[in-house]
């Protein structure tokens, strides 16, 4: 019996699918073949786009295939080429071959991977990703991988699980008791920390953390830590950094770490593009003790190249994940081989497969080509910091140790108009910032397919914009 007032659906074509799909990797594949040599910022703003947009919902179906086809010549003008080469705003990677066809296939798949019994092939791919990375960054590898939709919530991850250590460490049980009434959580941060991980720690109601002081190149300082954390009390969380935004530093992890466990505090890293240099030996010495920490958290989308958004939480401290991610409802049937399901370790309980991109971007580089690509970004912001350095009037402001770059034209009002013009041409596109009391502009080479002559564009157009700026004074 059908039930009143529904109608038999009524097939648009025999191939719904096929169609539509078709269509997307036309669409795709023109988008994708235009991005090397197409201006990096988008054509129109957005009052264009949502004027594109503005229309009333339709009142009837339509074909599958002609709403990709509309769908992909109105978003077209308002597309930011964010995978090009000559893109180096904020932190943000491109995306892989091998990344951006398996996450299609993702969705294809429409696996909603939460529990390893019912969808065990996204679940095991999604282990095996977990256990390469830590394989490639040297971590504990009895450590536990989550994936998040970004480095936030991995931040907030590896924060939670030890926000519920150091309490438990205390004799308080915060998921049964709540933070009312508990101990006051100590947190320490560098000052130069990411406003992610400050986000994580108010939405953990931990309000605002002690900013410990930092060297000229946003790396903490040990005997600072080590000051902060003998007049901590209670319990403690320390969030360290792998990856200053603006000089791509790395905090000191041994030192810091040891004496944070000598205060008996939780080490949180924050690595959410410089985790990756860990797959390098060339920056093995910088990274000395990182293994050490507690929890670590990174993004696949940034350093890694896999299509937006995955992010990756690590903890080493097995059950830890689990104690406050695990919901304990009578409907989700469970594996019983004492393995964490997938939703056991992150918050959602509902989610895409966003671990597969992540095993196929691994798969397709292998272990040198991980370490080459990370490399290569680097050698890349070396080239582009000694291009620029030779160019009167340009000052690199930090010391290049991998992918990003802090540079100004002069008096702030003149980086900022440089940026401003910089970003009016269109052909490259950096942010601009403010760091180490100075507006700046602000270089981040995430992209795997940035080439030499993608560089050498790149000086010309902050040459150009120099002199567009200084034209318009
Ligand atoms: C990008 C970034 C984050 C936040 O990651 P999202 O993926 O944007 O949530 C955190 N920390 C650092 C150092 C970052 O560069």
């Amino acid at each position: 019996m059908r039930a009143q007032g529904y109608s038999e659906r009524v097939p648009l074509s025999p191939d719904e699918y096929r169609a539509p799909l078709a269509r997307a990797a036309l669409h795709a594949g023109e988008w994708l073949d235009s991005v090397p040599t197409r201006p990096v910022k988008p054509r129109e703003g957005i009052e264009a786009l949502e004027a594109a947009f503005a229309r009333s919902l339709p009142e009837h179906p339509s074909d599958p295939a002609e709403v990709v086809d509309e769908l992909a010549r109105l978003a077209e003008p308002g597309l930011m080429a964010i995978g090009s080469g000559r893109f180096f705003g904020w932190v943000m990677g491109g995306t892989l071959p091998a990344a951006l066809a398996s996450d299609w296939l993702v969705s294809a798949w429409d696996q909603n991977n939460g529990l390893r019994f019912a969808t065990p092939a996204t679940a095991a791919i999604e282990e095996r990703a977990g256990a390469w990375i830590l394989d490639l960054l040297g971590l504990p590898t009895t450590s536990t991988v989550g994936f998040t939709t970004g480095g936030t919530m991995a931040n907030f991850v590896g924060l939670t699980a030890g926000r519920g250590a150091v309490l438990e460490a205390a004799g308080w049980n915060v998921n049964r008791d709540g933070l009312t009434g508990a101990p006051r959580v100590s947190v320490l941060v560098g000052a130069e920390v990411h406003s992610s991980v400050e986000l994580a720690l108010r939405y953990l109601g931990l309000g605002e953390p002690t900013r410990v002081a930092a060297d000229a190149q946003g790396r903490i300082r040990p005997t600072a830590l080590a000051e902060a954390l003998a007049a901590a009390e209670g319990p403690v969380l320390v969030a360290l950094q792998a990856g200053n935004l603006h000089s791509g530093a790395f905090d000191p992890m041994r030192e810091c770490i040891r004496v944070a466990h000598e205060h008996g505090a939780w080490v949180h890293v924050d690595g959410a593009f410089g985790l990756w240099a860990a797959a390098s030996p060339r920056w093995a010495e910088t990274l000395d003790g990182l293994g050490e920490a507690d929890s670590w958290a990174t993004d696949a989308h940034k350093t890694l190249n896999v299509p937006y958004d995955c992010g990756v939480a690590v903890v080493a401290r097995a059950g830890a994940m689990q104690s406050a991610f695990t919901a304990h409802t009578s409907y989700f049937i469970r594996d019983d081989a004492g393995i964490p399901d997938p939703m056991d370790i992150v918050p959602e309980l509902s989610r895409r497969a966003r671990g597969v991109p992540v095993w196929a971007a691994l798969r397709s580089l292998g272990r040198t080509g991980t370490i080459e690509l990370v490399e290569r970004l680097a050698a890349n912001a070396q080239a582009l910091a000694e291009g620029l350095t030779a160019v009167p009037g340009v000052e690199v402001l930090n010391d290049v140790v991998f992918t990003q770059i802090s540079l100004a034209f002069g008096s702030d009002e003149r980086t900022r108009a440089v940026t401003q013009a910089l970003i009016a041409d269109g052909a490259v596109w950096m942010s601009g910032s403010r760091w180490a009391g100075r507006d700046v502009l602000r270089i981040s080479v995430s992209n795997w397919s940035t080439d030499a002559s993608d560089v050498t564009a790149s000086i010309d157009a902050v040459v150009r914009a120099m002199a567009a700026a200084d034209a318009r004074r």
